[in-house]
């Protein structure tokens, strides 16, 4: 088996609920898809960054992982592109008794369920209709598979939370109408955070948005926060 990785580096958590842990990221190469506001535009061809036997690549992580660090974080590209890769990988951190962490956009329930077991925290990225990440044809399905992806984690009682990149282009009208997908099929108690993460450089939101929009989360679930990608803010990448 072999595994394209795009960079792999240590640097502090900007995003979601774990913001601020140190982390070692594991970037893979490869995602298919167009989110307007992609901030690893680098990353996205299949055949960016270099390729590594699945020794190779453990070698190189195990040669870039520091004392101390809190979580690996395996990031893309979307990371589902390589998904048997990522299992194995994960599970070689697991060995070592690292928390391993997911961050995906959830395009794909059986490639998701193939990495699962070796993941103790799970990001689950819902894409807004705004996002470009599909066209709209196709938007439907996505939801479906990010809903079965959300359900599988929960059950399978992982770490979850979930994240929604918002822009200035995000119409309250579809994102509500996505949190209350969302929250007829899990409970305020089936997850640990809910992140509205503002686009950054590129069609920002107001922040009467993005007030609008935490309130539109809020009933379902209290702890809901906007919290933007902090590690911009100290140059970090
Ligand atoms: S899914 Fe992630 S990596 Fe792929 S285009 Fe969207 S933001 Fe970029």
């Amino acid at each position: 088996m072999k595994v394209r990785l795009f960079e792999i580096f240590t640097s502090v958590e900007g995003e979601g609920i774990l913001y601020g842990t140190k982390t070692l990221f594991v970037r893979l190469a490869g995602c298919p898809f167009s989110c307007f506001y992609c901030d690893t535009k680098e990353s996205l061809p299949l055949d960016s960054g270099d390729e590594y036997s699945i020794e190779e690549a453990k070698q190189l992580i195990d040669s870039n992982l520091k004392n101390q660090t809190y979580k690996v974080n395996f990031t893309g590209g979307d990371p589902l592109i390589q998904h048997e890769a990522v299992a194995v990988l994960a599970q070689h951190i697991q060995k070592k008794k690292i928390p391993t962490y997911l961050e995906s956009s959830c395009f794909d329930v059986d490639r998701f369920n193939h990495v699962l077991p070796f993941i103790d925290i799970v990001k689950i990225e819902f894409k807004t209709k705004d996002s470009e990440f599909v066209d709209s044809k196709h938007y439907e399905k996505l939801i479906n598979h990010t809903m079965k992806c959300l359900e599988s984690s929960v059950k399978s009682q992982k770490t979850t939370y979930i994240k929604i990149v918002v822009s200035s282009k995000t119409q309250l009208n579809d994102f509500e109408e996505l949190v209350k997908q969302i929250f007829s099929i899990v409970s305020k108690d089936d997850i640990d955070g809910f992140v509205i993460q503002p686009t950054y450089g590129t069609s920002e939101p107001p922040l009467e948005l993005l007030l609008d929009l935490y309130d539109i989360v809020y009933p379902h679930f209290i702890d809901v926060k906007v919290v933007p990608q902090l590690h911009k803010f100290i140059g970090a990448p």
